[in-house]
């Protein structure tokens, strides 16, 4: 690996141009790839992404590693490269903003382990996540702080980080993180001077002080590990524009300085919780006095009183709560309509009085020609739009029906 590699990104991962001579053209499933004498392109691997790029102008869509030999597959969109020399160009904002976040996730990994002895078992970087799986099964608000204030001291001290090479057996002696198995024999090792010392064949910065800053912004509970989530960087500088974008909005809305928008937005939610009391309260008055009015005006037959209203402001609920007011009083029919673009009926009576609801309602959507259905004692149904002169004589008609019946 030392010697014969041609992934020359394992000495240099700065360099962002370099010229290659194409050594094999690749066809599998319509796409096209192509292998190089050396490359700087880093293949998906390690769980850090691929590079993107492009050589001769055509864009390199993947980079990967062909499993039977180790060849490093450039995976190419549309365009023609002309010949067997290449000029290439690596994508390198992509390419850095994986460097922050790698060389940060092995300070914070180390950090972790100091101040937790929690040992990182799992690392996963994609364009929007980065995290790392830690083997302990609780971590402290205070623990992932502390571990995040020494990862950041580490950033700031803008320490040097080395690549070495060494065999296995070498590496066995040194206090390394982790040892993965060995490649020809040897083992790349990446050194964050007097800090971390870890075997891994991604892609690094120079100094520490190049990672910027290390932010925990979530640490979660699965099964018996814990999973960090956290930003490095560029990506830590954008969430802090976004959230500061969302604050300032508050601010604005709220008409508060910072320090005080969780009590004034908990004022708020307080507020509103009283509001909503004392409006379902009036709404229960108002209604109880509807039902009042109601049936002071409700046409009698024989003992039972019939209440027929009509509405086109209210909505179903209030209804079927008026309704469910009305038939609490003794030997009540009450045939309640809402108006609109989608109509609404509700039938409903007290236990006492006489009639079937959902023979009346069927009867009613029929003429309407919507559905429904219900109980001997209340149903609902509707659908079409209706006037309220349409649902007028609906009505009518219905109370016919109950004069036959009455
Ligand atoms: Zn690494």
């Amino acid at each position: 690996m030392k010697e014969n590699s041609n992934r020359l990104y394992y000495w240099d991962a700065w360099r962002t141009s370099f010229a290659a001579r194409i050594v094999e053209t690749v066809l599998q499933n319509r796409k096209q790839a192509v292998v190089l004498d050396n490359t700087y392109f880093y293949p998906a691997s390690g769980g850090q992404p691929a590079d993107r790029g492009w050589l001769n102008g055509v864009p390199v869509v993947d980079v990967s590693i062909r499993p039977e030999d180790g060849a490093v597959l450039h995976w190419l969109g549309d365009g023609d490269l002309g010949g067997e020399m290449v000029s290439a160009v690596i994508d390198w904002p992509r390419r850095f903003d994986h460097m922050q976040q790698h060389t940060g996730q092995h300070i914070l990994s180390q950090a972790f382990w100091r101040v937790a002895q929690a040992e990182t078992i799992g690392f996963h970087l994609t364009e929007s996540n980065l995290t790392i799986d830690l083997n302990i099964s609780s971590l402290s608000d205070e623990v992932v702080r502390k571990a995040e204030q020494l990862a950041n001291q580490i950033v700031w001290e803008n320490r040097a980080v080395h690549i070495r090479f060494a065999t296995r057996e070498d590496a066995l002696a040194l206090p390394l993180r982790k040892i993965p198995p060995t490649e020809n024999g040897w083992l790349r090792l990446i050194e964050i001077e007097g800090f971390d010392l870890t075997a891994c064949g991604g892609t690094h910065v120079r100094q520490t002080g190049s990672v910027g800053v290390i932010k925990v912004i979530r640490a979660e509970r699965r099964k018996n590990k814990m999973r960090i989530y956290f930003l490095c960087g560029g990506r830590a500088w954008q969430d802090y524009e976004g959230k500061n974008g969302v604050v300032a909005a508050l601010m604005g809305m709220l008409t508060t300085g910072e320090a005080e928008l969780v009590t004034a937005v908990s004022r708020l939610q307080e507020e509103l919780k009283q509001t909503r009391r004392t409006l379902k309260h009036q709404q229960t008055q108002l209604l109880a006095a509807k039902a009042e009015r109601l049936l002071a005006s409700a046409t009698k037959l024989g003992q039972t009183r019939l209440v027929c209203h009509i509405s086109a402001d209210e909505d179903a609920n209030t209804l079927r709560q008026l309704g469910n007011q009305l038939a609490q009083q003794e030997n009540v029919i009450a045939l309640l309509g809402l108006a609109g673009s989608r109509s609404f009926l509700f039938f409903v009576r007290s236990e006492d009085a006489p009639g079937d609801m959902k023979a009346l309602l069927q009867t009613a959507v029929q003429i309407l020609g919507g559905g429904g259905g219900g109980t001997a004692v209340s149903a609902q149904g509707g659908g079409p739009p209706a006037t309220p002169d349409t649902l007028q004589s609906v009505f009518n008609q219905i109370t016919q029906e109950l004069h036959k019946l009455i």
